[in-house]
């Protein structure tokens, strides 16, 4: 895809810190970080979500996570990780290629948790959401 932003860093055509690379994946320093190590690791195979990537290039694209995330240790020891993708614009993505945001945690650095991303569960309750999926089983 000629206009992605992130397959141009794939092929240095943009340049980016990149702190791991192997064969499948890329994980670089976000532009603008939301903590101190803040990397985004993505698929070498242009994907918007992980809907369009085969399950193989995902697996891989898991496993890198984890090895940028050992990086990620071994250079700036932090306390803690928040590690997820944003998946299309409801949920805040802007750059229409798959990538998994690493954010390094701090004790004290101010941050919240996962929860904080979204607090509207709607009107149904957990029972009545349970019943849509036994309705439609597999
Ligand atoms: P999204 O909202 O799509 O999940 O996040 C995209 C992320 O990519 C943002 O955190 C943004 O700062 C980062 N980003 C966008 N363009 C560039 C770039 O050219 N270089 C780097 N290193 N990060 C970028
Ligand atoms: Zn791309």
């Amino acid at each position: 895809m000629d206009s992605c932003i992130f397959c141009k860093i794939i092929t240095k055509e943009i340049t980016a810190h990149i702190i791991y690379e192997d064969k499948d994946s890329l994980a670089f320093l976000d532009i603008k970080p939301h903590s101190k190590g803040h990397t985004v690791v993505i698929p070498k195979k242009h994907a918007v979500t992980p809907f369009d990537l085969d399950e193989k290039s995902f697996q891989e694209l898991l496993l890198d996570v984890k090895k940028t995330m050992e990086r990620l240790r071994d250079v700036l020891y932090p306390d803690g990780f928040n590690v997820g993708w944003n998946q299309n614009t409801a949920a805040g993505q802007i750059v229409p290629h798959l990538h998994v945001h690493i954010f390094p945690r701090y004790n004290g650095d101010g941050g919240g948790s996962m929860h904080s991303i979204i607090k509207n569960p709607g009107k149904m309750n957990v029972d009545a959401v349970a019943r849509l999926f036994d309705k439609k089983k597999k």
